[in-house]
């Protein structure tokens, strides 16, 4: 259950994005020592000069799980989009076809960037992702497309972005 925050603002109309330019990094994660090169071997993506790349590895490169996988074995999103309203219970099908657009194109230049859940609840769809700024992006098409009828909110502690749809 999420705890209430007593300086946490009230839900404000508008876009609320600025907060996510900063990249939340894990930091127990990203203290690791992280050898390049190195391949992942559930995905294949490469790590090599401080990014992961989709590319062919060297032979030398270390066997190790990529950061989304770990994320994805562990059942450890790295943010949730959770999508209320009448709007998600309406447009589902299409809602979750937007989110499997923009990660298609957000994981082809990015490998640690995937929707790791869609799931539909009663009144609201999750979309769990293995990145913030993927779920940053899903939130930026969601706007685009339902043209500012969308309210966005950010709760740091719990890496949770909640859309609201607003008629
Ligand atoms: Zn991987």
């Amino acid at each position: 259950m999420k705890s209430v925050h007593p300086s946490s603002p009230s839900f404000q109309p508008g876009r609320h994005l600025e907060v996510l330019d900063e990249p939340v990094h894990d930091a127990a994660r990203d203290a690791e020592k992280m050898t390049s090169p190195a391949v992942c071997t559930a995905c294949g993506a490469v790590y090599s000069e401080g990014h992961w790349q989709w590319t062919s590895p060297p032979s030398h490169a270390m066997q190790m799980r990529c950061p989304a996988c770990r994320r994805m074995a562990e059942g450890r999103p790295a943010a949730h989009v959770a999508i209320s309203g009448a709007f998600a219970q309406q447009r589902g099908g299409e809602i979750a076809q937007l989110v499997r657009e923009v990660e298609h194109r957000e994981k082809t230049a990015h490998p640690l960037r995937r929707v790791m859940a869609i799931e539909s609840r009663e009144d609201e769809l999750e979309v769990q992702t293995t990145d913030v700024r993927l779920a940053r992006d899903i939130c930026v098409a969601l706007m685009d497309t339902y043209n500012g009828k969308l309210n966005v909110d950010y709760d740091e502690g719990d890496k949770l972005l909640r859309v609201k749809w607003v008629t």
